[in-house]
């Protein structure tokens, strides 16, 4: 009986900093869930990196090696998704190039997320890189053939912007990929020490490589209920970070147990963050075993990325040479021999 060509997920993770709980809960949980049913190719997007932070390579380097860590320790397996880095796969500056031929530049100046992100970032003067971003992104998923792109609500732009520019070229030049689709999940929005969302240039992190210590001390200096002060105050868990935490990795019995208590007066913050913290030290206790191991074998690590990389540029290789064709270009390009990908930055 022939198998069934399972459909192609594709996403990335920029590594512009260490992954944090925001991004273990909201999307590599995710992802990792998505292993079974799709073909997955997940990648560390490091030119993506470069357009807001071209300044900062040596970060970068190192962001690089402690995502591909993250996501291996959140339980990626190399067996079953195709993890590797964006910028060994050259042939993605390519069709960038020739995808910006037909796109508009009102739908990149209508993208909602650029002017956020300015903002969010403080970019003054944006460069070419970030305008074009969509344009990249949607040869990320294009170029590899991808039907779906897992997604938070929020993010759904992406997906459409991608989907546009997508049907834009083959409108154009024909049939050569197919409309990438989002793939909603249950991206919970964490929240970090202050209650916004939890984000690096908020300050307001755990990262996931943070020990056991380091999170209790993070912990522990966690926004609760200000109208909570003494113990038999009534308080509002619903509004509680905390809370949302207990949600996560307490279990739905201890949960109602914490919000009866704590709506009643019968629990205090200090045992509330304790116990929470517990529960999620052991639940982060295989994901953080896992990423040591991964760390003290750099090697195996530099494996996973070149052989994610070599499958990754053998599918993007035949879709270029088929957007090549479609555009007039001579093949000179296929006889150039191109050099080994080499990787040195796992330190
Ligand atoms: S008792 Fe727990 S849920 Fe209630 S306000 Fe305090 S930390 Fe939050």
């Amino acid at each position: 009986m022939s198998e069934i060509k399972k459909k192609r997920v594709l996403s990335g993770n920029r590594p512009t900093g260490p992954s944090h709980l925001g991004h273990l809960f909201g999307v590599h949980d995710f992802w990792v869930s998505l292993q079974d049913k799709y073909d997955c190719f997940f990648f560390i997007a490091d030119y993506h990196a470069l357009t807001t932070s071209y300044d900062k390579v040596e970060m970068i380097q190192d962001n690089i090696r402690e995502v591909t860590l993250d996501l291996l320790g959140a339980g990626l397996d190399p067996k079953k998704s195709t993890i590797f880095l964006q910028s060994d796969i050259p042939e993605v500056a390519e069709l960038n190039l020739l995808i910006s031929m037909v796109t508009p530049m009102g739908l990149l100046e209508r993208n909602p997320t650029y002017k956020a992100q300015m903002q969010e970032l403080n970019i003054k003067k944006p460069n070419l890189g970030l305008f074009q971003y969509p344009v990249i992104q949607t040869v990320d998923i294009v170029i590899y053939k991808g039907e779906y792109v897992p997604v938070g609500k929020d993010q759904l732009p992406h997906v459409w912007i991608a989907a546009d520019i997508a049907k834009t070229f083959r409108h154009r030049y024909g049939d050569i990929f197919p409309i990438p689709e989002e793939l909603v999940g249950e991206f919970p929005n964490v929240p970090g020490s202050d209650n916004r969302k939890m984000s690096k240039s908020y300050g307001n992190t755990i990262d996931v490589r943070d020990d056991e210590e380091t999170t209790f001390k993070k912990i522990k200096k966690f926004y609760t209920d200000p109208e909570k002060i003494r113990i038999d105050d009534p308080g509002h868990p619903d509004g509680c970070p905390i809370f949302y935490f207990h949600t996560m990795v307490s279990g739905k019995e201890h949960c109602d147990n914490v919000k009866s208590e704590c709506e009643s007066g019968k629990r205090g913050c200090v045992q509330c963050k304790s116990e929470m913290c517990e529960n999620l030290n052991n639940h982060l206790k295989p994901i953080r075993e896992r990423r040591t191991e991964f760390a003290r074998n750099p090697d195996e690590v530099d494996k996973i990325l070149l052989e994610g990389g070599l499958k990754a540029r053998e599918e993007a290789q035949k879709t270029v040479q088929a957007a090549r064709k479609a555009m007039g270009l001579t093949e000179r390009s296929r006889l150039i021999q191109t050099p080994t990908i080499k990787y040195k930055f796992i330190k």
